[in-house]
């Protein structure tokens, strides 16, 4: 049995994080003490604390955003694209020179397992700056005039879950468009956004173009609601983005929000179960399930469940779950003890509610913040396991007997970020991908990300794209 198998321990080591004892913010061109209070970030894989961190009080971020106008009007504004493109691509390969550093430091920070922060979340945060240095001088090719202009300063704040990824997707297109940035990373997250800052220094960006402010929600706030800042963009949950949606209502600010999802994940009976069963499983495993595109609905046709989730409760029962920073480990901490919580209610209301629940026998470490792998069959679509979004590593198995049966459950959620369809027949991925109410529709795959493809959602997931062509228009006057 495969679950036998035992692994030597092989963890990354932590000194190359360069962990630095104090962080300060990033204002013109400056690490700078904060008059907010300090906070302090923990390690979630073992609840040590890791550094203390200034943040930023409203005056601070009035501060700021007067520096980001400034550099907006007298520098970055007016420069042509060809010379933006430079220093974006100088970014992007400052990232990938202090790769290493990076994903070390994020998953010290933030808990996800080494092998994801070092193959998905540093190169992809690299791509996204490449992809836009590639944009900034061909602009008048994009399809939105011949000269579309940028809005001035964007206000941006970013959740924990990707935290040097967000940053990446906020402020490259910013950066490519013309636009100046004040961004506020995640209050248990602040570290990666800060070394980017260092880099940001080292790429010589002009002072004032990109100011990091961390901080807690009222520092988010005091960031989204000052009447200075032209356009803001959020990612985090749907309740946040509300409050955000009516503090901005009739000021004139554009507004993006990518906000929760609850995906579906749909098998139908011809899919290849082998295959079927890793994308699951990569699904809503992957970064301990902190995912808003997770897919976290499994939709199985009748006829196939029974043994599919048998293969998958196999292959879920040999995902390692523990200390973040070994090469082996599947899956990692879970950010904060108020997400474990949370995780923790969701899972009991299923068991109250009368679905089954399977968990993986995995050990889990003594210390730090963990949750074990968990499916839960027999759910039906009232349950709050089918319709809230859990942000965990929790499955919820649903079944259904004809392809449209399949969409309308499929479609049965106030959100509609992102959706999986697996089958062998291509008119039916075609057919179930134009019924589907989701922003990013995968087929035979699943949580892809590619900065040429545009990511959002519908309804209760949000406005506004991010990444590809689509993506660029959030940031222009258009
Ligand atoms: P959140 O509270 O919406 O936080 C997202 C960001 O907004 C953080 O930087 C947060 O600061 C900041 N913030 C909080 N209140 C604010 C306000 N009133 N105005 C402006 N900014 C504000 O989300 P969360 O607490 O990180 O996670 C809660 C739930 O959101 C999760 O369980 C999950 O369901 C969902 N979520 C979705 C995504 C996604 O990618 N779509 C990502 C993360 C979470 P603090 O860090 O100080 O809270
Ligand atoms: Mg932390």
């Amino acid at each position: 049995m495969s679950q036998l198998w035992e692994y030597a321990p092989a963890p990354e080591s932590r000194d190359i994080a360069n962990l630095k004892p104090a962080y300060k913010m990033f204002v013109d061109g400056e690490f700078v003490e904060g008059s907010g209070e300090p906070l302090k970030t923990i390690n979630p894989g073992t609840e040590e604390v890791l550094a203390e961190v200034s943040t930023a009080s409203p005056s601070d971020v009035d501060t700021a955003v007067k520096v980001a106008r400034r550099a907006y009007d007298r520098v970055w504004g007016k420069m042509p694209g060809t010379e933006r493109a430079k220093y974006i691509y100088r970014i992007a390969r400052l990232i990938q020179e202090r790769s290493r550093e990076l994903a070390v430091l994020e998953s010290l920070d933030n808990g996800k397992p080494i092998k994801e922060s070092r193959d998905v979340d540093v190169p992809t945060a690299a791509a996204h700056f490449f992809y836009h240095a590639g944009w900034a001088d061909k602009l008048s090719y994009a399809g939105y005039g011949p000269d579309p202009r940028p809005l001035g300063v964007a206000g941006q704040v970013i959740p924990w879950n990707f935290p040097l990824l967000m940053a990446a997707w906020k402020i490259a297109p910013a950066l490519a468009t013309g636009n100046t940035v004040v961004l506020k990373p995640a209050e248990t997250t602040p570290l990666t956004a800060l070394v980017l800052a260092e880099i940001i220094q080292q790429a010589d960006l002009p002072p004032g173009v990109v100011n990091i402010l961390p901080g807690a929600g009222d520092t988010g706030a005091a960031l989204v609601g000052h009447a200075d800042v032209d356009k803001v963009a959020f990612t985090g949950s749907t309740e946040v983005g509300k409050l955000i949606q009516s503090q901005l209502a009739g000021t004139g600010k554009k507004l993006t929000l990518e906000l929760g999802g609850k995906a579906a994940n749909i098998v139908f009976d011809d899919a290849p179960v082998d295959q079927a069963v890793e994308g699951i499983v990569n699904g809503i495993f992957f970064n301990q399930g902190h995912v808003c595109c997770a897919g976290s609905r499994l939709l199985l046709q009748e006829s196939i469940a029974e043994e599919f989730l048998e293969k998958l409760r196999i292959r879920v029962s040999t995902l390692r779950v523990g200390d973040p920073l070994d090469k082996n480990t599947d899956v990692g901490a879970i950010n904060s003890r108020e997400q474990l919580t949370k995780i923790q209610e969701l899972a009991a209301a299923g068991e109250a509610e009368g679905a089954e629940r399977w968990t993986s026998a995995c050990p889990l470490p003594d210390k730090g913040f963990y949750f074990a792998p968990t499916v839960f069959s027999g759910v039906s679509q009232a349950m709050r396991i089918a319709r809230e979004e859990i942000f965990g590593p929790v499955l919820s198995v649903l079944t259904f007997r004809t392809p449209d049966e399949a969409v309308a459950k499929a479609n049965n959620t106030p959100y509609g970020l992102s959706a999986g369809i697996w089958t062998d027949k291509g008119s039916r991925i075609l057919w179930a991908a134009q019924k589907m109410r989701a922003g990013v529709v995968w087929a035979n795959t699943f949580n892809r990300f590619d900065p040429t493809a545009p990511f959002g959602g519908y309804q209760e997931s949000g406005f506004g794209r991010e990444g590809g062509r689509a993506g660029l228009e959030a940031y222009l006057d258009v």
